[in-house]
């Protein structure tokens, strides 16, 4: 079906960093398919765990147990605030289930009039019918009503707004702590911090969306570790499986006890071989030293970026970010600049506000910074204004 502008670029094998296309030219992946592998492609640890795995058993349902989710399971809840873990397919499916959990933690805490989410403006949760709705953009649901109801907008990084909108309808707080595909953005100093003693205060639960920020991309296994500040529950999905589909929901014990047996549910959700590929993500991403490197490798490229600003005015407006999840707002169209690098062998993905997203796989070195920043140079040097 015709629901992507896609390039017309095919590639038939990728190597760490490197994708390799039909016709023989190499591509630097910086856009990791839009902030999925998180270890590049065909990673060895992945392939052998992957492989395995496929030649034992890949899905059984949830009717039974399953012990790849019960120890992914297990070494999230140990590296983060949450107690227990509830495994689907994808990011807008992991929201769903969020949105389901704030609800009905307020339904069986004998507040059922409190059913509606607190969302920001610029927001982005996927293209199911209640996230469209969470979300910020008119665009993604034009022509799709009517939409589901109890979602309320207020500005994102506007505490006396948030506060301003809690009524005793409110049931919790839905925000990414750094706006992926709204353009980078991070939450202003403090303000996580102030929506959660505004959530504590009204007695709402607070959820992020860490679908793209999760999984070491900011340089922590989930970006609200930079904040003074714990959620309730988080999303995670794109880098989590490293290429396999792998969504997941991550709760505290007091969030969690809203969904009991039959409550909520998916097929596919947490299947054998996905939580192969996601064990292998984590084997990976838990090594002593990988956060290092992604903050290491993240200051290299604003370093470069500082140096290309300087040589080519008129490029660069600024640079934003986290981590390996960094964006550059552009001069020209953010979509002229992705097409230039592309065609000088890099790929990386456009995100609102013009930026251009450089969400490289997380075990990049400086070898593949070094061509990058030579490409994005080259890059300005032809486009500047
Ligand atoms: C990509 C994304 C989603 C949607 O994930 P899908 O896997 O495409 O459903 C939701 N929230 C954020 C922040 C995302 O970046």
């Amino acid at each position: 079906m015709p629901t992507y502008a896609r390039a017309n670029l095919a590639f038939e094998k990728g190597e760490g960093p490197y994708l390799y296309a039909q016709d023989g030219r190499r591509f630097l992946d910086f856009g990791s398919g839009i902030a999925v592998n998180t270890l590049g492609h065909a990673h060895p640890h992945m392939v052998k765990a992957i492989t395995e795995q496929a030649n034992k058993v890949w899905h059984t349902s949830n009717l039974y147990r399953i012990p790849g989710q019960e120890k992914l399971a297990e070494r999230l809840v140990a590296n983060s605030f949450a107690d227990t873990v509830f495994f689907c397919n994808s990011g807008a499916e992991a929201n769903e289930a969020g949105i389901k959990m704030l609800r009905r933690y307020q339904y069986v805490s004998g507040h059922a009039e409190k059913n509606r989410i607190l969302v920001a403006s610029n927001a982005f949760h996927g293209r199911t019918l209640g996230t469209l709705t969470a979300g910020y953009s008119d665009k993604y649901r034009e022509g799709f009503g009517p939409m589901p109801d109890g979602f309320d907008r207020v500005a994102f990084g506007n505490l006396n707004e948030l506060r301003d909108a809690i009524t005793p309808q409110t049931a919790g707080i839905l925000v990414e702590p750094i706006q992926g595909e709204g353009g980078i953005c991070a939450a202003p100093e403090g303000y996580l911090e102030g929506l959660r003693k505004a959530a504590d205060e009204f007695g709402l639960l607070v959820m992020f969306d860490e679908v793209q920020t999760g999984v070491g991309r900011t340089g922590k296994l989930y970006a609200y570790e930079w904040s003074d500040m714990v959620p309730d529950i988080i999303s995670s999905a794109k880098g989590l499986g490293g290429g396999f589909p792998v969504g997941a929901l991550l709760a505290n014990e007091k969030a969690a006890a809203a969904l009991t047996a039959g409550m909520h549910g998916t097929t596919f959700g947490g299947n054998a071989l996905a939580m192969a590929a996601a064990n292998a993500v984590l084997d990976e991403v838990l090594k002593p030293g990988f956060m290092d490197n992604v903050l290491a490798m993240s200051q290299l490229i604003r370093d470069g970026l500082a140096t290309i600003t300087r040589k080519h005015p008129g490029f660069i407006v600024e640079v934003r970010g986290m981590g390996l999840l960094l964006g550059m707002k552009t001069v020209p169209t953010n979509v002229d600049v992705v097409a230039k690098l592309r065609e000088l062998g890099l790929l990386t993905v456009p995100a609102g506000d013009n930026v251009v997203r450089l969400i490289p796989p997380l075990n990049i070195t400086k070898t593949h910074v070094d061509e990058a920043l030579a490409a994005i140079d080259a890059a300005a040097a032809a486009l500047a204004q």
